[in-house]
């Protein structure tokens, strides 16, 4: 009965990553790239991802485990994404963390390479707290690809990150991570509409942005029900998909 049960969780799990996939391509939060990631339910030390393929494209056949090493525990010699350190070292570093997102959005490109922190304007972003930190690979990598694709270079962004929900990559994109893959997948979404009211109000002139007090109220409420929000975008995701 217990194996049964934990096959079932397993199974719903899988699907849900699936789904998430889909539901950020379909946001447009994900393009051709971007990677999206949730930690083993029985063993905290392993993860599961996708090979690399692009996002929309991403079936439960295409999906791996992996170790914090970032190696499929498998031996798998299907074609992995350079940047699966930005994975592993999040959950190397941050026991609470259960899903990781890995996304190229545009505005939050604009962001990281502006000196505007990017602030939580209204209640659904409250996880954005006081400002999300950004992430300059030139402090450790002078003059490379920008891409993490070293253990070491995850574990600087994994510092960066420190206790947000989300950090920016200078010049290249965000790592989210969420205690679900559905707090997760709203968090991505809600940070890049987030980033694009945020110009729209500082071309009107002063913004007035959550305070730290209602950031932290608005994060512990507004997730709690994120199933809403979830079924509406999944429906979204499977009518449009080709
Ligand atoms: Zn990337």
């Amino acid at each position: 009965m217990v194996a049964v049960r934990s096959a079932g969780r397993k199974t719903s799990l899988l699907s849900d990553l699936v789904t998430a996939h889909h539901i950020l391509h379909d946001q447009g939060v994900l393009d051709a790239f971007g990677h999206i990631s949730v930690r083993d339910q029985r063993n905290s030390g392993r993860f599961w991802m996708s090979r690399s393929i692009a996002p929309a494209q991403v079936t439960r056949d295409d999906l791996l485990l992996f170790g914090l090493s970032g190696n499929p525990v498998d031996g798998s010699s299907r074609k992995l994404f350079l940047e699966r350190f930005i994975h592993s070292e999040i959950y190397r570093a941050r026991p609470d963390v259960m899903a990781v997102a890995h996304t190229h959005s545009p505005m939050l490109i604009v962001y990281s390479v502006s000196s505007t922190r990017l602030r939580p304007l209204s209640q659904v972003s409250g996880f954005l707290g006081t400002g999300a930190p950004v992430f300059d690979i030139r402090s450790v990598d002078k003059g490379g690809d920008m891409l993490i694709r070293t253990p070491e270079l995850g574990k600087a962004l994994a510092r960066k990150l420190g206790q947000s929900a989300l950090v920016l990559m200078r010049g290249h994109g965000s790592a989210t991570v969420g205690d679900s893959i559905r707090q997760l997948v709203w968090r991505a979404i809600y940070a890049e509409v987030n980033a694009q009211q945020q110009i729209q109000a500082m071309l009107m002139g002063r913004v007035k942005y959550l305070s730290r007090q209602e950031a932290r109220h608005a994060a512990r409420t507004i997730p709690n029900d994120p199933d809403r929000a979830w079924e509406l975008w999944k429906r979204n995701a499977v009518k449009r998909q080709w």
